[in-house]
């Protein structure tokens, strides 16, 4: 069986955010977008990716770069296209942009190649772990600056109501009795029931991330989540084994190599390469598995449209539980929670989320169906 690769499309794709929104790193949320791959094969097959990132600049790699250098092979060459697409930019892009394009080309290959066996894309990479995915809702970002406690422990009731079992949310305020009052703040609201992590976005020196980190250790936080910078590694070796509670980084590394330094010195406990951007699904494997070697914990991170998510989720499904045990704690789905209907109405059938948990798909490659209309309405390249 061959899939020829005939045609690569981006759909570059924004809509609005009512409430506008921010985290540590101090930008604005007014938009949710995404650069949305495409690919068609000669065999009258689709395959949908998408890319992390500004999607201008992913698709300015995919025209140029990487979709005149794929059409007319075969989609079921996944993996040599990979290293084929990675060598072609080496010299200029071996992280960032230049790797987030080329996830969203992986994971509509991958897409084509379910599509083409009637597969759904985890029985391909190794088989299904898990049939449905415990998830945790990210969110509790900086709304209302006047109301920053009272919406935080809002939001996380909202959450427990719909069920949710795990919540994150953002800390970094600039000012850290602030930031501690308000985790202690919504860990009362939500009770001990609910599992709570938090997320930094980069924004602490080494001992503001350690005496934070102290304080938040007794408010029972899973994991705390980019304390620094992510250039500083040997700053998350200190951060990581200075704290009790799990250091977790990785949402803004690229590929095997810019995952190696991390897991082979330990900087971190738990890894979050995102699909749509650390190199698709095929790099994320090869990412869990030096990270499982060494005894790094692999969480993805994940920040996308139904596409991302879904991809997500197949990833997630074929991944082992770190350690097997008989009660194992396996990996979460992040299922971000701000506003974004790329992630709601992409697919036709939208994956949610029940008690916590979210099923992973069945139906061949991604398992969804594209409602074009969406692309289309909010279509701005
Ligand atoms: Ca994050």
């Amino acid at each position: 069986m061959t899939s020829t690769i005939k045609k690569v499309t981006c759909h570059v794709v924004a809509a609005p955010v009512e409430r506008p929104f921010t985290s540590s790193r101090g930008w604005l949320y007014k938009t949710r977008g995404s650069c949305i791959v495409e690919i068609e094969t000669s065999d009258g097959i689709t395959g949908w990716g998408e890319c992390y990132g500004p999607s201008a600049v992913a698709k300015a790699f995919i025209d140029t770069q990487f979709a005149p250098r794929i059409l007319g092979r075969d989609a079921f060459d996944v993996e040599v296209i990979w290293e084929d697409l990675y060598n072609r930019i080496k010299d200029y892009g071996t992280t960032g942009m230049a790797i987030s394009a080329l996830s969203g080309i992986d994971i509509a290959l991958w897409d084509i190649i379910g599509k083409s066996t009637g597969k759904p894309i985890h029985k391909l990479i190794g088989g299904a772990y898990r049939t449905e995915v415990t998830c945790y809702a990210t969110g509790l970002y900086f709304i209302d600056m006047d109301r920053l406690v009272e919406e935080a422990v809002e939001e996380a009731r909202e959450f427990a109501e719909q069920g949710f079992q795990a919540i994150k949310m953002k800390i970094g305020l600039g000012d850290p009795k602030l930031d501690i009052r308000r985790v202690a703040a919504v860990r009362e609201a939500i009770g001990d029931g609910v599992r709570l992590m938090v997320d930094a976005n980069h924004c602490f020196t080494v001992p503001q991330a350690i005496r934070i980190g102290r304080e938040l250790e007794k408010l029972d936080i899973e994991w705390f989540e980019e304390p620094i910078s992510p250039e500083d590694v040997d700053g998350y070796v200190e951060v990581s084994r200075a704290l009790d509670m799990a250091v977790a980084g990785g949402e803004n590394a690229f590929t095997r190599w810019g995952f190696r330094d991390l897991v082979v010195r330990k900087a971190m406990d738990i890894v979050q390469p995102d699909v749509c951007a650390a190199g698709g699904i095929s790099e994320c494997r090869k990412i869990a598995a030096l990270a499982i070697t060494h005894g790094v914990e692999c969480v993805p991170h994940a920040w996308g449209s139904a596409i991302g998510v879904a991809a997500t989720l197949h990833f997630l499904a074929a991944l082992p539980d770190q350690p097997p045990s008989y009660r194992p704690m396996p990996p979460m789905l992040e299922f971000e929670q701000c506003e974004n209907p790329f992630r709601d109405h992409l697919s036709r059938e939208p994956i949610v989320q029940h008690r916590g948990k979210v099923q992973v798909p069945t139906g061949a490659g991604l398992g969804i169906e594209i409602d074009r209309s969406v692309l289309d309405k909010y279509r701005v390249g």
